[in-house]
């Protein structure tokens, strides 16, 4: 019964798949990793935008470094002193702490876009879901306030939960902190540009990442306020199945533009050559 037994069984498990490979979340295509990381996480199969970290985005999106971290030591503070079933808020945001070496789930600083100063903030969802919390949205307000004052347009990429509710009523008031900030660089006539990318729901949706003078999206992404099975249940009727994608928004007159991580860089550049300063 030789056949039955696997001669060498080193050899068999010395390839681990998830080495070589990534499986697209989508359409369950295998993707070498290099392919997947040169495509910038997105599938070239169907065009599938992977979720990025802070930091990646930057880096696809800035000028080699050019990026300087604003604010970095700005934490999560527990004002509620919160605990529920999975334990206390602390302690998640401690391991959210470890696993993105962020201590917010909001990556801001300046930095330059083919050679053009920006300030930039990019929402991690690794951290809490990239919920909006008191931190999150003080690092916001310091660098809608830093463009302000050094006249360098805005670019905020979303990807968020929505607010966090472990910080309560305090995570709500971001979102009219935040929108005060951009409020006051649309006074002085200063681009706010809002990247929507997946997902963006909630607090978020309902402020800063709506409010941009010009508001684009990745291929895909969902946006909403509440989630489509809160929706049904209270409206009692089915939705369309494109229901919160980038595409459905775009042709409702929710966002202006739907733009591909890879031409995302020349995108915004293109549009900021426009303003004059
Ligand atoms: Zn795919």
């Amino acid at each position: 019964m030789g056949w039955f037994r696997r001669a060498n069984k080193k050899s068999a498990e010395a390839v681990e798949p998830t080495d070589l490979w990534t499986v697209c979340p989508s359409c369950k295509a295998h993707i070498y990793k290099a392919e997947w990381q040169k495509a910038l996480m997105v599938c070239p199969k169907c065009q599938f935008h992977d979720k990025l970290t802070g930091y990646e985005r930057v880096a696809i999106t800035l000028d080699g470094n050019t990026f300087e971290e604003f604010d970095k030591d700005i934490s999560a503070r527990d004002p509620l002193k919160f605990v529920d079933a999975k334990g206390s808020y602390m302690d998640k945001a401690k391991a959210a702490v470890e696993e993105t070496s962020m201590r917010e789930a909001i990556l801001t600083g300046r930095g330059k876009l083919n050679k053009m100063s920006v300030v930039v903030g990019v929402m991690d969802f690794r951290f809490i879901g990239g919920s909006l919390s008191g931190g999150v949205g003080e690092k916001i307000l310091l660098a809608a306030d830093f463009a302000r004052r050094h006249r360098h347009p805005l670019i905020l990429f979303s990807a968020s939960g929505g607010a966090r509710m472990h910080e309560g009523i305090v995570s709500l008031m971001q979102m009219a902190k935040t929108c005060a900030g951009i409020a006051k660089l649309n006074k002085a006539r200063i681009p706010y540009i809002s990247v929507l990318t997946n997902p963006t729901f909630g607090g978020v949706s309902a402020s800063y990442a709506m409010v941009g003078d010009i508001n684009i999206a990745e291929p895909g992404a969902l946006i909403g306020f509440a989630g489509r099975r809160v929706i049904e249940q209270t409206i009692k009727q089915e939705l369309p199945p494109d229901f919160q994608t980038a595409e459905y928004l775009l042709a409702h007159g929710f966002i202006d533009r739907i733009v591909n991580r890879s031409e995302m860089k020349e995108f915004l550049s293109g549009v900021l050559s426009y303003w004059r300063r």
